[in-house]
């Protein structure tokens, strides 16, 4: 893409976990010439109003939507840069953008569209906490909005089978208060009650709290919307020292 070209475009941008800067520098371009930015409430308050650029947040909800509303902004001639928390490509904008580009008119096919990779929140709680992803890991929505509980449950059970280290997005919500609850007990029964757990919460924001404990330790309220959750493989250990300790993965299995 040229950038400043008269033709519209549209920028499916993810702003890292907080800290401004885990913000790249493309992403800042892109906002920079843009004439539309579109997103979840939170995560458009992020963006510093200026003259000539439109923010439209909405509710987060309606990712179909609010695709279908950029990419017909982008159509009429807009630089549209559509905002997620994290990498726009995990749980996110991406993948709504191309599906209402799939169900939509064949015109906005030939529009000008990139993907803007940031900081996905599992690697930002990974790099505070160690590297608890340094061997094979799996990452799993823990949200039921869009899937049946029972396919959470299947990948659960088997990514705990295959000893992979994983990182739970969405591991809890008002709206779904106990299902944490249910996997910590499935967790308890195929990997034991001393497998580590990481409770990485509003990391590199403000607000961040690390708590590393067992999973016979972990309760439900350690987690929220908020937290990204990382329980390790077999081979997760940690590394004891004066302040924090390090959780760590080593490169090799057994
Ligand atoms: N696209 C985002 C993920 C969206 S799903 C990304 O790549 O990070 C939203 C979930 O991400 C939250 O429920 C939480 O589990 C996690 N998350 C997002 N930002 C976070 C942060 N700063 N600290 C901890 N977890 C975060």
């Amino acid at each position: 893409m040229t950038v400043g070209q008269s033709a519209g475009w549209i920028a499916v941008a993810g702003l890292g976990p907080g800290d401004e800067g885990l913000v790249t520098p493309e992403v800042t371009a892109a906002l920079a010439e843009a004439t539309d930015v579109i997103g979840y409430i939170p995560y458009v308050a992020r963006i510093a109003p200026r003259t000539g650029l439109a923010l439209h947040a909405s509710d987060n909800r309606v990712e179909l939507d609010r695709a279908a509303h950029a990419l017909s902004l982008a159509a009429a001639g807009g630089r549209v840069v559509v905002v997620s928390s994290g990498d726009p490509g995990v749980f996110a904008m991406a993948s709504a953008v191309f599906e209402a580009l799939e169900a939509g008119p064949v015109e906005w096919r030939a529009l000008d569209i990139r993907v803007l990779p940031g900081i996905t929140a599992m690697l930002a709680a990974s790099a505070r906490a160690g590297a608890p992803l340094g061997h094979d890991f799996c990452a799993i929505n823990l949200s039921d909005n869009l899937k049946p509980w029972a396919l959470i449950e299947r990948r659960l059970r088997l990514a705990a089978e295959a000893d992979f280290a994983m990182a739970f997005y969405n591991p809890r919500s008002k709206a779904r208060p106990e299902g944490f609850g249910r996997v910590l007990e499935i967790l308890r029964e195929t990997c034991g009650d001393e497998r580590l757990i990481l409770f990485a919460r509003a990391v590199a924001t403000a607000q961040e709290q690390l708590r590393i404990v067992t999973l016979g330790e972990a309760v439900l309220e350690m987690a929220d919307m908020r937290t990204m959750v990382i329980v390790g493989s077999s081979q997760t250990r940690l590394i004891a020292r004066p302040g924090a300790p390090i959780l760590y993965t080593p490169r090799s299995a057994p």
